[in-house]
């Protein structure tokens, strides 16, 4: 760095009794935009004024300021957090509860209850066709498959009874 030059400089510029060196040593080491030495003597722990110094430089600035941001954006991404972040929180810290609640109906008794299960789980593994109703309480899974199924069976029969016809 430009330093080591400079001091180098400062060294073969003592005097033989060394006067100059203490009242140069206050002295920035940083280098005009003309070329010579900054004069400026109000300088910070590492040597140099507040225009020179490595650690306030734009880059060093952008950098803090970067930083800075990305702290904040991940405070905030925390404190945004919604309902549904802490449930899926919740669902993955105690999946096992509920993968029970899906494998005592996938052997429950009832034939029904089986199905639905089943029907509910894959389309939680691996996304609901496009019939099911999203977001509608009153219309459960169960209660779409029921009226699939009796819309299959009744256009069984109209096709039974034309071809009977
Ligand atoms: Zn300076």
């Amino acid at each position: 760095m430009r330093s080591t030059v400079s001091e180098t400089v400062e060294d073969s510029e003592v005097p033989a009794n060394g006067g100059v060196r203490d009242s140069r040593a206050t002295t920035c080491r940083g280098t005009r935009r003309d070329g010579e030495p900054c004069s400026s003597r109000i300088v910070r722990a590492d040597g140099y004024c507040r225009v020179h110094s490595p650690a306030l430089s734009s880059e060093a600035l952008v950098e803090q300021t970067r930083q800075a941001s990305a702290r904040g954006v991940a405070r905030r991404r925390e404190q945004a957090k919604t309902v549904r972040d802490r449930l899926r929180e919740k669902v993955e810290a105690d999946f096992e509860t509920l993968w029970s609640a899906f494998e005592s109906g996938l052997v429950s008794d009832d034939e029904r209850t089986r199905l639905a299960s089943a029907v509910a789980l894959l389309a939680e593994a691996y996304g609901r066709p496009p019939v099911a109703i999203v977001g509608d309480p009153d219309r459960p899974v169960s209660f779409v498959l029921d009226s699939l199924l009796a819309r299959a069976r009744g256009e069984q029969l109209l096709e039974l009874e034309e071809g009977d016809g």
